[in-house]
């Protein structure tokens, strides 16, 4: 059943509800109320090379540790060289008052999408995106098997613009010992909507919005790209199987396409919008590895991208935001149709 748009959220000011954070986000819809006028300013698309010496993920090259990576010819994963955690660091607590702190192992990688240099997800075939999966799929369940690992974060930083540093197509997995902060409460949101209503939260969401179909950009077999009722960023994103499944490592290999052809169609999508390398971290959310059943999870993608209005101005998290709560003008609706438009 198709319902009417809601034209009181293209109006007026109001709040959106994050079913899987349980956090709101403000709305100013009348803000962008003027008809769309993203400038195309066309920016410096330098040209890289397909191999780059100076480059410390290019194959065969050496890094800054000494070490010589292979002449890997497609997905590369490595040991962080500057770990943020560690493995074998000392356990402790402290509880001294209101003065609390926890220590934290973990094992951090870098995975290398590709061993061309030039090139980024948008720019990859599928079967080299699937490639990019299935090690995303092994690391999720090798480190997830470790004794001390509860949790695989998987993630890119893309762009100088998100503080990535080297523009070789890569991103980074870092796997610990606890839960962290997003993950938590999404873990409480998914696993009362399942005591409740015995559905995966995600379920329910992807059978309303395929309904509603107001912020769906795209959807094959397997699943749907949308831009989520209460996103935050411009041009935020969410790639979700339209089967409840808790982790990647359940995919299959028709799946595993399936995922691959989503993830070339968003980030196609994005390079299109500003005609630039649309800048973004991305990351899976998936089910912990801490033994429990989490039948409760439904694991998913999202894509946080900063810019606002052309390739060369990004939305800024300040002011309001950092003391009251995150906000937005132009509306996901809006979002979903000026990306649909472009796949
Ligand atoms: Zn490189």
């Amino acid at each position: 059943m198709m319902k009417e748009m809601n034209t009181n959220l293209q109006d007026f000011s109001h709040k959106r509800y994050n079913i899987l954070s349980g956090e709101w986000v403000l709305v100013s819809p009348h803000r962008a109320k003027r008809p769309w006028q993203g400038q195309n300013e066309p920016v410096s698309n330098e040209r890289r090379p397909s191999h780059d010496e100076n480059c410390y993920l290019c194959s065969g090259n050496t890094r800054t540790n000494g070490e010589q990576n292979p002449n890997y010819k497609n997905v590369y994963v490595f040991l962080n060289d500057f770990a943020a955690l560690q493995e074998d660091s000392e356990v402790f607590s402290i509880n001294s008052g209101l003065i609390k702190a926890q220590s934290e192992q973990g094992i951090c990688k870098v995975i290398c999408f590709s061993a061309d240099h030039s090139k980024s997800l948008a720019q990859m075939e599928v079967v080299d995106i699937v490639k990019v999966i299935e090690t995303w799929k092994k690391e999720y369940v090798t480190l997830g098997s470790e004794e001390i690992i509860n949790y695989v974060q998987i993630f890119e930083n893309k762009g100088a613009i998100m503080g990535c540093s080297n523009p070789h197509p890569h991103g980074q997995i870092w796997s610990q010992s606890s839960l962290p902060n997003e993950v938590v409460k999404k873990d409480i949101m998914q696993l009362a909507y399942l005591k409740k209503n015995n559905r995966t939260l995600l379920e329910d969401y992807i059978k309303q919005e395929l309904e509603l179909k107001e912020r769906i950009i795209f959807e094959n077999e397997s699943f749907v790209v949308l831009v989520p009722f209460w996103a935050i960023w411009p041009f935020e994103t969410m790639i979700v199987p339209k089967k409840s499944q808790k982790h990647i490592a359940l995919l299959n290999n028709n799946e595993e396409k399936k995922f691959a052809e989503a993830i070339s169609v968003i980030t196609q999508a994005y390079d299109k919008i500003f005609e630039c390398s649309f800048p973004y971290s991305s990351g899976i959310h998936q089910a912990p590895t801490n033994g429990s059943s989490n039948n409760h999870w439904h694991w998913h993608m999202s894509f946080y991208p900063p810019l606002l209005r052309s390739a060369t101005v990004k939305k800024f998290m300040v002011g309001y935001e950092m003391f009251g709560s995150p906000q937005r003008d132009i509306t996901a609706e809006i979002a979903a149709k000026i990306m649909r438009a472009l796949v």
